[in-house]
This record gives structure tokens, C-alpha cells and sequence, in this order.
């Protein structure tokens, strides 16, 4: 079923000219996996995947001496690969080959091999599809595997027995979901039966190789159906456990409370329609994690989950750290909104003071975007009524925040009293008493008892010193 797509040389002209220098070379070389796929799909991409019978690596350096002299080449001589940056196109080259795998040993045997070789080792038909950049057949698709059917009935499949594709290497397994995520497409029956029966095997893949795959899910549009794939296989089970532990719902007599993990992707994919940022989706899949660990059952209220915000925003330096996320500014941020993401409802009410208002202003600062999106997004009620009165609440909390926001600009709040200054005013070394007076002066700044401002400010600070004792060295004028 070979297939004639000449006509790309013609529409993606960098392509023409890859074709010309192969053939100028003389060596065997395809267009091959994602990008192929995307070509295919109608989304092509500006990474470049090539294959060549021979040395990835030689074919690498002519061609890029062919296209400019001065291109520098990364090489991977151990895994026969290399890559290079041309304009706005990254090419990556490897050479054909064959591999085989130990049952014992996580790394396979690798043989230099044919085209045919190359395709059955690639994990899924739509992967797997090669265009010729040779003179005897340019052009031609090269599919063995129905890949190009695959791609039109939307369908996710090993090309060979997917016992074999995902024992050889278990990542491939998240891998089948990150793609049928991406792209929107189903994972054909007997390949995703094959991941249920192959799921403990992802312990023996690297941390960094298994959240990498899990990012992309979570960027896709619709994550959600990621992590539906990833908990019915039982994937989930080993890569995230604590999110596993959102899911059911418990009962007595009448009173059930809402599936936590279905609440939790709802969210999630509420979030995913605002923002691409990585994060913030973070946060949403985060924002609930303590549910389950801050469970109670009240006669009189019914369930209850107090603390589930302060207990669950401990928990992110945790998991961040477990799923080897960076420890930065980034999760410093997830934390942040997990910790007050339930500030903004507690603000709905009509009777809520300037003072609350400015406590969120100070305490969310910059991310005050970032957490009434999450909150926005936190409303899933299934009745629209509902959720338009709810989000109308929010509209009126977000005014009032302007208000204030405007008159006391408190966003870039920094108190005028610094501990610096405590120190020196009354000849302090650093102690509790400067945390003491530090505090007490925010606090009747956020209050409005005091504004933010020196005199009065400076003021205020020498009264909360002498009444904890404390005499200034020198009285400022
Ligand atoms: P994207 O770049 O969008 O993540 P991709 O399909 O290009 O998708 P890459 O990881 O860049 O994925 O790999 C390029 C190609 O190499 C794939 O299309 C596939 O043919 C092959 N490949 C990559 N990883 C594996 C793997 N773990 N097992 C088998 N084949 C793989
Ligand atoms: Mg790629």
C-alpha cells in the first residue's frame, strides 16, 4: 500500500532540499516518526526526524557540511544519533537499526539494520511511517504497519506484539496515552489490554523519562482523558498514587460526598481552556490532594475536609520531589495556590470586610490572576444556574479586590518596616521580638488601622516596642 507524497518537496521547499542533498550523498535515507505523523495529520512540524541505512552520525555531518559549513553537530556516537539546528528547523538523524532485547537487562542489544529493521522497533504504527528521500523512490510512504489507516481511524497500536513493544521498553505504555491525549485518538483494544497486563513493569523506567511523559499529558487540551487512561490501565497506580487515592465515593446512610478525582479533572480540564501554563495545571490537579487524608464524617454537617488546603499544600514539596519536578519558584507557586485556593469563596459572602480583601491581596501578591482562575475553575457543578451564580459571586469579589487594590496598591505590599530596621532602632540582634514587632506592625497595616506609610508606620512601631519593653537607641526625628 505504498503511497505517492512528492508533492511535500514542493510545498515544504527545506524538505526539496534535504532530498537533493541525500541523493547528492548517496545514502539511504527517510523521513520518519513524529514527523511524518504530523505531516501526515496536516500539522507539520519544525523537528525533523530522519533515518539512514549506515551511520546516523557520518550522514549527520555531510549533511549539515552540505547545507552550511558552519552548523555544529551534536553526536551521540553511543546511540548512533546526532542532531543539529538549520534556520528554523531541528534535524535529527539516526542510523537503521535492529534491536533486540534481554528480558533481564533493561538495555537492548542494538545491530545496525534495514529501514524494515528500524520500523519494527518504533512503538506505534502512526510512529512508524517512512518518506523516501532517495532518487529510485521519492516520495513513496513506506508503511508497513497499516500506520496511515491508523491515522485516519484515530486508533493508537504497537506495530508488532504490544507484549513485546511495552516489556522491551515500559515507557512506551505512557507513551500510548500521551499520544492518544494529544492527538484525541482511541488506543485499539488488544494495546491497551496489553498495558493493564504490563503495568508494574514502568518501575523499572527512570523518574525523569516517566514525568517527562506525564507533562505532556497534562498539556494536552484535554487532559483529563490521559489520566482516565492512565487510572482505568492501573499506570496511575505506580506513577501517582496519591492522586489514585481521590477517586470513590463513601456513603452513610444518604450523605455521600462528591468523586474527588473526577472533581479533580474537571478542574483540571476547566484550568486547561484558560491556560497552556504547566503550573497552573499543576495546582489544579493538586488543589484537593489532602481530601482524602483530612476526611470526616460529622453527624451534624456531613462530610467534612477542614485543612485540606494547609495539609495538602505541604504535601507538594513531596510529591514534587518524589516525581523528580524542579523544586523552584514553580513549585513554590503550586503550593501557594493549593494553600489559599479557598480564600476567594470564603470572600463571596456580603458582609466581608476591606480588611479579609486586603489580606488576600497581600497574600496571593502577583498570583491573585492565577488563584481566582483556579477558583473559577474549582466550580463544577453540574447545574448551570449554579455555576453562572457562582461565578457571578466571583465577578463581584474580583471588583471589590480592585477597589482596594487601586486605593491601597497592596499588590507590591512590602511593609516599610523591615526587620533591618527594627533591629537598629532598638539596638537588636536578630530575636523573636523583632518577628513579634514585624508582625504586629502588618498586621495593623492589612487591618487599616495604620497605612503603609513611614511616619506613621515608624510610629506605631516604637508603641508595639515599648510595650514589649523595648526603649529606642536614639529617638528619630
Ligand atoms: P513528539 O516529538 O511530538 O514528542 P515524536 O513521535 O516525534 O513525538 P520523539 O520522542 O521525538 O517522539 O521520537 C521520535 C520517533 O522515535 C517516534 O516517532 C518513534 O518512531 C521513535 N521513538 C521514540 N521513542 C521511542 C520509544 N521509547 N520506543 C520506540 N520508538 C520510539
Ligand atoms: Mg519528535
Amino acid at each position: 500500500m505504498d503511497k505517492d507524497f512528492t508533492h511535500i518537496f514542493q510545498e515544504i521547499p527545506f524538505l526539496g532540499q534535504l532530498a537533493e542533498i541525500t541523493q547528492a550523498i548517496g545514502t539511504e535515507a527517510y523521513l520518519v516518526g513524529g514527523f511524518v505523523r504530523d505531516l501526515l495529520l496536516g500539522r507539520a512540524g519544525k523537528d525533523i526526524d530522519i533515518v539512514c541505512v549506515g551511520s546516523g552520525v557520518d550522514f549527520a555531518l555531510k549533511v549539515a557540511e552540505k547545507l552550511d559549513k558552519d552548523i555544529s553537530v551534536t553526536t551521540y556516537r553511543n546511540f548512533g544519533t546526532a542532531m543539529f539546528r538549520y534556520e528554523e528547523w531541528t534535524l535529527e538523524f539516526v542510523g537503521a537499526r535492529k534491536e533486540s532485547y534481554d528480558r533481564h537487562s533493561r538495555k537492548p542489544a542494538v545491530e545496525n539494520g534495514t529501514l524494515q529493521d528500524d520500523q519494527n522497533r518504533r512503538d506505534f504504527t502512526i510512529n512508524a511511517l517512512a518518506i523516501s528521500l532517495n532518487k529510485q523512490d521519492l516520495g513513496t510512504l513506506i508503511d508497513p504497519f497499516g500506520g496511515l489507516e491508523d491515522l485516519r481511524k484515530k486508533i493508537i497500536q504497537t506495530p508488532l506484539n504490544p507484549d513485546i513493544t511495552f516489556s522491551d521498553d515500559p515507557l512506551r505504555m505512557m507513551r500510548a496515552i500521551r499520544f492518544a491525549t494529544k492527538l484525541n485518538f482511541d488506543i485499539a483494544p488488544d494495546t491497551f489490554e496489553a498495558i493493564i497486563r504490563n503495568k508494574e513493569r514502568i518501575q523499572i523506567v527512570s523518574q525523569e523519562r516517566i514525568t517527562d511523559e506525564l507533562n505532556k499529558i497534562i498539556l494536552a487540551d484535554t487532559p483529563s482523558y490521559g489520566f482516565k487512561l492512565l487510572f482505568h490501565s492501573g499506570l496511575l497506580h505506580y506513577i501517582f498514587p496519591e492522586m489514585v487515592e481521590l477517586q470513590g465515593v463513601e456513603a452513610v446512610g444518604d450523605k455521600k460526598h462528591k468523586d474527588n478525582f473526577y472533581h479533580t479533572l474537571q478542574v483540571l480540564d476547566n484550568l486547561s481552556e484558560k491556560t497552556q501554563d504547566l503550573w497552573l495545571r499543576w495546582a489544579a490537579i493538586l488543589h484537593d490532594i489532602a481530601k482524602p487524608a483530612t476526611k470526616r464524617f460529622d453527624e451534624k454537617i456531613g462530610w467534612t475536609f477542614h485543612g485540606h488546603d494547609e495539609k495538602g499544600a505541604k504535601m507538594v514539596p513531596h510529591i514534587f520531589r518524589k516525581l523528580k519536578l524542579p523544586m523552584g519558584e514553580n513549585m513554590r507557586l503550586v503550593q501557594k495556590l493549593v494553600r489559599l485556593h479557598l480564600r476567594p469563596i470564603a470572600l463571596v459572602k456580603d458582609n466581608i470586610t476591606d480588611s479579609a480583601l486586603r489580606r488576600l491581596l497581600f497574600e496571593a501578591g502577583n498570583d491573585l490572576e492565577a488563584l481566582m482562575m483556579l477558583c473559577r475553575a474549582d466550580i463544577t457543578s453540574k447545574d448551570h444556574q449554579k455555576v453562572k451564580k457562582y461565578l457571578a459571586n466571583f465577578d463581584k469579589v474580583e471588583q471589590r479586590l480592585k477597589e482596594i487594590e487601586e486605593k491601597d496598591r497592596l499588590r507590591s505590599f512590602q511593609p516599610v518596616i523591615t526587620g533591618e530596621l527594627i533591629m537598629q532602632t532598638f539596638g537588636l540582634k536578630p530575636c523573636k521580638e523583632v518577628g513579634i514587632i514585624k508582625a504586629e506592625v502588618r498586621e495593623a497595616i492589612l487591618d487599616g488601622a495604620i497605612p503603609n506609610e513611614l511616619p506613621q508606620a515608624f510610629e506605631f512601631m516604637l508603641e508595639v516596642g515599648r510595650k514589649h519593653g523595648l526603649q529606642p537607641l536614639k529617638e528619630e526625628n
